[in-house]
């Protein structure tokens, strides 16, 4: 099978295997494992912050920085496809007892003056604005890039409002491969940065929540509470430094191959819509004699899998379980398409 339902569904190489067997590993919840002690400093060090927190899941990144931002009863503005809102099982209700506002983006982005007009005025009958969420890339919006200026908009006005600025980088490494941008740029305007391994970086689970030692310290604790403090976890970790080392650059690769589905689809009577393809998702509208489910069941049939995301909608996902030859061949399957 040809698999380009997720990016998540990436297996371990060998290189990972090994790193996996041999890692140093200690009790991490005693802060003893070497391995965990490692991906922490590389990470923090990589986008220029103080500190930085090993987690199971980029849910519970996310869950865990919002928590340490908010207070119960306080609003989290967001664009109304962001995953902490839609995919993280409403986890900003039920674990920091705050609530979203949410805020209809461009392809899940967000603006400044978005931003601003949803900011809540300082009466009592409201609730108290504390947190903006970014998401970048954005998954919903197609794996879409922010532009830099309007990150430093939103930062802006984060900082006159005394807002706190969090990112959910779940796909971070495709965006800064894509835009070559600095990852300590990053560092420096948002208050807390999670990204996950697990996705395009090829590890089996992990993520990595970054902030101020504070922040983090806090952080550890809430991890500890939510059941996310792993023993021997560097046997996890040693996973992250393997794909730090070796699969960031690689991620160009996922792009273009992206960018090369797009072409072939672009020539298709039943493709309408294709969102811009800036990295490693592909979302597109399927119509006329052809239908998102239909199109997904040909493909199964020729061994390939798809993802149907709305009654008009595909979303395809490359990573690095995904060779050239596959692309080549998924080229020719739904160029033969009719
Ligand atoms: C996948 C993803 C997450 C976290 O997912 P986990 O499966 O919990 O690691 C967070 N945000 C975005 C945008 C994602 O795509």
């Amino acid at each position: 099978m040809i698999d380009f339902r997720s990016d998540t569904f990436t297996k371990p190489s060998h290189g990972m295997l090994q790193a996996m067997y041999n890692a140093e590993v200690g009790d991490d919840v005693f802060g003893e494992d070497p391995s965990v002690n490692k991906l922490e400093a590389m990470m923090a060090d990589y986008f220029g912050m103080e500190a930085a927190l090993y987690c199971p899941s980029g849910t519970m990144s996310n869950q865990i920085a919002i928590h340490v931002h908010t207070r119960p009863g306080d609003e989290v503005i967001c664009g109304q496809l962001a995953h902490v809102y839609l995919y993280e099982g409403g986890g900003i209700a039920a674990t920091s007892g705050a609530q979203v506002y949410p805020i209809p983006g461009n392809r899940g982005m967000i603006t400044a003056d978005q931003v601003v007009a949803a900011i809540q005025p300082d009466d009592i009958h409201r609730a108290n604005t504390s947190l903006v969420c970014l998401e970048n890339t954005s998954n919903r919006g197609g794996g879409c890039c922010y532009d830099w200026q309007d990150i430093l908009s939103i930062r802006n006005v984060c900082t006159q409002h005394n807002l706190a600025l969090h990112l959910d980088g779940a796909r971070l490494f495709n965006a800064l491969v894509a835009t070559g941008q600095d990852p300590k740029a990053y560092g420096q305007v948002f208050d807390s940065i999670s990204v996950c391994l697990n996705k395009g970086m090829g590890c089996p689970m992990g993520s990595v929540l970054m902030g101020s030692n504070d922040y983090i310290k806090a952080a550890r604790r809430v991890r500890k509470r939510l059941g996310g403090g792993m023993r021997q976890a560097g046997y996890m970790a040693a996973t992250g430094i393997y794909a730090m080392e070796n699969n960031i650059g690689r991620l160009t690769e996922d792009h273009l191959h992206a960018k090369k589905i797009a072409g072939i689809l672009a020539e298709k009577s039943f493709i309408g819509e294709i969102y811009p393809v800036e990295t490693n998702i592909l979302i597109f509208e399927v119509k006329g004699h052809m239908n998102p489910q239909l199109f997904a069941e040909y493909l199964k049939m020729e061994g390939i899998l798809v993802s149907p995301i709305s009654s008009s909608h595909v979303r395809m996902v490359l990573h690095l379980d995904i060779t050239p030859e596959m692309t080549e061949r998924t080229c020719k399957v739904i160029e033969a398409l009719k």
